[in-house]
């Protein structure tokens, strides 16, 4: 072989999500039952689709039109319809020249990445869903560049620490936010993304900000959409239908960008993203054509409120249980469906056991807990030991030790 094949950067990838899937998977050969709260997927938690959304799927998908490609940005009349919804919320105005669609919201991440210059840097929290730290270090040749989400302050962003990274590394161009937030569960209140979007103007910086779980929010909470607050700094929304509505399996996501006027640069990347498209041909185009009839029919928001309800209940239950134990930080959640639970220092020794009754099973278990960190360990341990299954916030671009576990 005369050159390396594999990046540097490729081997910042890992998705601990399905990961410990296969750890599971194993397990349950070994006769283990498994308690899935390690993988975001509505429909694989048993969420019913309802009966009006097949309706309109059925229909779309009698018109030979939704066998065929479409448009590269993605179909005109759903980008109509997409612009015209973000434009009703007041802030930054839109055209549907301004969305563009993707296989998924994880091509959009990939995609971005992919076209931004390799010195240029996103600062993103930690922890985060790891796409977008793992794409972030694999287009940059380097470990993920991070903010700390602070567990100690309702996991807010810690933006004393934003700003000096900001600051001190000039190849920074953007700020990544999610909210709501996997894998905390956390709603940023206004005043914060009000001093992100200063922070952004003072160094000249872009936002990136990932919606996907936009309407999903409880206990009372609100979530700001990026074109709400952003007022004339450049930026990428990122919006898809895998949760709130949930289709994860149509692998349909859009962005849209904001203020391409302000900035020359930014412009260039939007087009670019667009050339990507271009390239790539179009996104599915049959979840695309049903957009409008689902997202604006009243029965959506309906079915959204009591998706909410359930899994406000669920925070709820999770949250106050497991505050009952003085070892772990514990926040209430508002928003994605997601509780990160964090181990308060020195809790987690390398010597721990939980006891496994299956032999087969200790066995794996024992080989698998070989160096790893502290919070694999444990997690290891519980799916063993109970068979549930969550996944270790270490993976989740983070130097806490801890555990996001799903709210569905
Ligand atoms: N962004 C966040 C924060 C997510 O949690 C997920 C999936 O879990 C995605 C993006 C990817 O979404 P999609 O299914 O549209 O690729």
């Amino acid at each position: 072989m005369r050159q390396k094949l594999l990046s540097e950067g490729a081997k910042e990838l890992s998705y601990e999500i399905r990961e410990i899937v296969k750890k599971a998977n194993i397990l349950q050969k070994e006769g283990v039952d498994i308690t899935w709260e390690n993988i975001g997927d509505p429909i694989q938690k048993h969420a019913k689709v309802p009966a009006w959304v097949k309706e309109i799927v059925q229909r779309l998908a009698a018109d030979d039109l939704s066998y065929g490609y479409c448009d590269s940005k993605g179909d005109p009349k759903t980008r109509e319809f997409l612009a015209a919804r973000t434009n009703a919320k007041g802030g930054a105005q839109i055209t549907s020249d301004d969305i563009l669609f993707f296989n998924g919201l994880g091509d959009a991440i990939s995609t971005l990445y992919h076209y931004l210059d390799t010195t240029s840097r996103i600062i993103g929290p930690s922890p985060a869903y790891s796409t977008h730290s793992s794409a972030e270090a694999a287009h940059a040749n380097h470990q993920p560049l991070t903010y700390k989400l602070d567990p100690d302050n309702h996991w807010y962003p810690d933006m004393e620490d934003m700003r000096k990274k900001v600051q001190y590394n000039p190849n920074v161009v953007g700020i990544l936010l999610i909210n709501p937030d996997n894998p905390t569960g956390m709603v940023y209140p206004k005043e914060i993304l009000d001093q992100i979007v200063e922070l952004a103007k003072e160094f000249g910086l872009i936002l990136i900000s990932d919606e996907i779980y936009h309407q999903i929010t409880y206990n009372g909470a609100r979530a700001y959409a990026l074109s709400e607050i952003i007022d004339d700094v450049p930026g990428i929304a990122m919006k898809g239908i895998s949760k709130e509505l949930p289709w994860p399996g149509a692998r349909c996501g859009w962005i849209e960008c904001y203020n391409r006027d302000k900035s020359k640069d930014f412009d260039e990347l939007c087009n670019a993203l667009d050339d990507a498209k271009m390239i790539e041909v179009c996104s599915t185009t049959l979840p695309q054509m049903a957009i409008p009839e689902i997202l604006g029919d009243a029965r959506f928001d309906e079915y959204r409120q009591n998706l909410n309800e359930h899994i406000g209940w669920r925070s709820s239950f999770i949250a106050d249980t497991l505050s009952e134990v003085p070892e772990l930080i514990i926040n209430k959640t508002y928003g994605a469906f997601y509780n990160t639970i964090v181990f308060k220092e020195g809790v987690l020794k390398p010597d721990q056991e939980l006891q496994i009754d299956n032999p087969a099973a200790k066995a794996k278990v024992e080989e698998w807990v070989k160096d790893v960190p502290l919070d694999f360990r444990f997690v290891y341990y519980l799916l063993g030991a109970t068979g549930i299954c969550v996944v270790p916030i270490s993976s989740f671009c983070s130097d806490l030790l801890g555990f996001r576990v799903t709210l569905l």
